[in-house]
């Protein structure tokens, strides 16, 4: 562990491009921690074979796309490190430790599992999926982490991995960190379509990588409040995707915004327009930083590859004292026959 600092870890699957949702929900808040905190990034693409495993062919492009991503968004590489999770082996073995002690009862009634088996159509969950809390409740502890910046569908898996610690604790030697959420500012952005939360599946994203002329046509078709026919009819913001991002994205002008949208002065043409314009200087630091890398994959090879090295020796320290408190280090000490 860096001297004296407290360990971060979180990460995404590589199941698309990251979007808005994700910077606001944990992104943000791991480019702003990444300085105070030693910050561990899992890329997860065993998690993410546990709904697609029949699409492994886009695996190596999300994870690559992934860590465009995060660098363009800010992500230091030389203050986080950025792993694979199916490169430490060690993790896998854990993950098979806690099965033991987790009810699979308490897998099936998590909400988020039930709701993300309903998503994707699962009748039958497989055994991989209905356990994918349980690794990762082992992708936090083996680093050792406090904090897990996340979103708020997360939260059940951060209460499971806290009691999973905890257990693993008592049942055998106080070796292991009791993990805490860090849910961001927006805990759950809505999609473009005002229905669904902000998903890279559902087709209602902006996405990190999108060019200034994606962003403006996206948000153009961004849906309103679907009662403000003409631009004099008084609108009603607080049903209105488009006003919901100016709160979240240009806090300095929603206020103004929302009494101009209330007594029907503004038009949801000229309002778009501004969340475009604000979006757009948001997004544009960020493809600067993304085209350098762009430009240059050997580096961000380099940039795995490095970060994949110095997770694993972190995992593995652990593990020692993992199978120690376990006994089950059977070459470490003297027998007796
Ligand atoms: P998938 O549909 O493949 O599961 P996802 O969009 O849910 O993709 P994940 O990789 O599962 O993304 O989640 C990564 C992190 O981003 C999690 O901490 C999650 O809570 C957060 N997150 C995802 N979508 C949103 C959103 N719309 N608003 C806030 N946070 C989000
Ligand atoms: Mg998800």
């Amino acid at each position: 562990m860096q001297q004296g600092k407290k360990r971060i870890l979180t990460g995404d699957r590589p199941t698309g491009n990251l979007h808005l949702g994700h910077y606001v929900g944990s992104l943000a808040n791991r480019v702003k921690l990444q300085k105070e905190y030693d910050s561990f990034i899992i890329i997860a693409d065993v998690q993410a074979l546990t709904t697609h495993w029949e699409k492994d062919e886009n695996l190596s492009r999300n994870v690559y796309g992934i860590t465009l991503d995060y660098l363009a968004a800010g992500i230091d590489p030389e203050q986080s490190t950025i792993f694979i999770q199916s490169m430490i082996p060690e993790i896998h073995e854990l993950t098979m430790y806690y099965s033991m002690f987790t009810s699979v009862n308490v897998l099936r009634h998590n909400p988020t599992v039930k709701s993300e088996a309903a998503q994707h159509g699962f009748q039958d969950m497989t055994y991989g999926f209905l356990g994918y809390p349980v690794s990762q409740a082992a992708d936090i502890s083996i680093f050792k982490a406090h904090l897990v910046p996340v979103g708020d569908d997360q939260i059940p898996h951060i209460e499971l991995a806290r009691k999973i610690v905890r257990r693993f604790n008592d049942l055998y030697r106080p070796v292991l960190v009791e993990p805490e959420a860090l849910v961001g500012d927006v805990p759950r952005l809505v999609g473009l379509d005002g229905k669904a939360k902000m998903s890279k599946s559902l087709n209602n994203a902006v996405f990190l990588s999108d060019s200034s002329e994606q962003v403006d046509q996206k948000i153009r078709n961004a849906v309103t409040d679907p009662a403000r026919i003409r631009k004099t009819d008084p609108g009603h913001p607080e049903i209105c995707t488009v006003f919901e991002y100016h709160r979240v994205f240009n806090a300095g002008e929603a206020a103004e915004i929302e009494s101009d949208c209330r007594s029907g002065s503004i038009g949801c043409v000229a309002c778009k327009k501004r969340l475009a314009h604000q979006l757009n200087s948001m997004l544009e630091p960020m493809r600067e930083r993304r085209g350098k890398y762009q430009n240059n994959p050997k580096q961000v090879k380099e940039i795995l590859m490095e970060g994949t090295r110095k997770a694993h020796s972190v995992a593995r320290e652990t593990m020692v004292e993992v199978r120690q408190a376990m006994n089950i280090n059977y070459f470490d000490h003297e027998i007796h026959l």
